[in-house]
């Protein structure tokens, strides 16, 4: 269905559980815009990929999105200041039940990117991640524009 991009995001951020002082910002070109896409799976996409965000990172730190548009395709950056992802695990984020041996006691199932990742395929697009573990983490979902 049609999509406005900022009430949708803006609803999202309603739903993240943030630490004190963390501070979620919506931002990229593409945001004031409208785009077809299937609001269920974008809403799994970044409900997943925003709270990985505020609960592997510290508390006052921010937390971005960024819509941005390409000829073909929309890219929905999440970046966070947080723990970081060691290169040796970026290739088994993506499994259904890994997790990190860097998060210490902080609880989870290890699926929510399991979930990101089959509705973006199932979109027809696809998840990547750019991490290093001073810099925090930017996890970027890439879908079709459609038109
Ligand atoms: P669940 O989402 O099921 O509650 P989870 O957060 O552990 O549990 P995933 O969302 O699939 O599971 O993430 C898998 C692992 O990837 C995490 O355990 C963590 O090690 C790492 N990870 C994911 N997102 C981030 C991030 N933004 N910063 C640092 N590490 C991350
Ligand atoms: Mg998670």
């Amino acid at each position: 269905e049609i999509v406005e991009l900022t009430p949708f995001c803006q609803q999202l951020f309603e739903q993240i559980q943030l630490k004190p002082g963390q501070n979620l910002s919506l931002e990229g070109k593409a945001v004031s815009g409208k785009a077809y896409l299937d609001k269920k799976l974008l809403h799994s996409i970044l409900i997943n990929l925003l709270s990985n965000a505020a609960k592997y990172s510290p508390e006052d730190s921010q937390i971005r999105l960024i819509v941005t548009a390409e000829a073909q395709s929309l890219h929905f950056q999440v970046a966070d200041r947080g723990i970081g992802i060691p290169s040796e695990a970026l290739e088994q984020i993506f499994e259904a039940f890994y997790r990190g041996k860097n998060v210490g006691a902080v609880p989870g199932a290890g699926l929510g990117l399991a979930v990101a990742r089959t509705c973006a395929d199932l979109h027809g697009g696809y998840l990547t991640v750019q991490s290093s573990s001073c810099r925090g983490t930017c996890l970027t979902a890439v879908l079709p524009r459609i038109e």
